[in-house]
């Protein structure tokens, strides 16, 4: 077989190895990637703490507000069980209920308001783990799906690498080196086709005499511009 379709069939596996690699590094990327699942997950932590401090503030309302009540409730029995009969400590303990009971008042308030609160972040808490249960799920068919797509991308490559191998034994090492440095240099094509009488890869017009040596069989024809092989059009 001449060399240039060999180099030909190279540069095939090469452009599709270049491919198949490139899908395989977006899907390694996209493997990485806990996105929406992070984010979600993240979120729930942020809720789940949330709740635990606003429980803590309630207990410590309710405290609060239980120290009042009792000390109310003692202080209303004095006031009626007839103990105290002096008008003076009378009038004094009344003053002592009232304000007793507009501090309950005070307490009972701040102490709803912080329910109402719990309320709102428990239903807010309930969505998010509905929300990181649903990321999960997602993130799960999206792993397996990844890891299909990159046992089937990794076969491929198994493939192409073994007649990349055979490929390559059939070129001389000279030929091969400036291969290589050819798709170093020019965005991994080394090889292109003349299209209607000019260099597929940059473009330029060719001499008459490039073209038809470019189609003989016995001799490799590069290009006078970008100094890439010619495959006879
Ligand atoms: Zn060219």
């Amino acid at each position: 077989m001449p060399t240039i379709a060999d180099l030909a069939v190279l540069q095939e596996l090469d452009t599709s190895l270049d491919e198949q690699r490139a899908t395989l590094r977006h899907l390694d990327m996209r493997l990485a990637d806990q996105g929406a699942y992070y984010e979600a997950r993240v979120a729930l932590q942020t809720s789940e703490s949330h709740l635990r401090d606003l429980d803590s503030v309630q207990r410590e309302a309710e405290t609060r507000a239980e120290e009042v009540r009792s000390k109310l409730q003692a202080e209303e029995r004095r006031l009626y069980d007839g103990s105290v009969v002096s008008s003076r400590e009378l009038t004094t303990l009344q003053q002592e209920v009232a304000n007793l009971q507009k501090q309950l008042r005070t307490r009972e308030e701040t102490l709803l308001a912080v329910m109402t609160q719990v309320e709102d972040v428990a239903g807010a808490h309930v969505a998010a783990r509905a929300r990181s249960q649903e990321a999960r799920e997602q993130r799960q068919a999206e792993v397996a799906q990844l890891e299909e797509r990159r046992t089937v991308v990794e076969r491929a490559i198994g493939e192409l690498e073994a007649k990349h191998r055979d490929a390559v034994g059939r070129i001389a090492a000279d030929v091969l080196a400036v291969y290589e440095d050819l798709r170093r240099r020019r965005r991994g094509r080394a090889v292109v086709h003349i299209e209607r009488g000019a260099c597929g890869g940059c473009r330029v017009n060719l001499p008459g005499g490039v073209a038809s040596q470019a189609r003989s069989a016995t001799a490799v024809a590069r290009c006078p511009s970008c100094e890439r092989f010619l495959a006879g059009g």
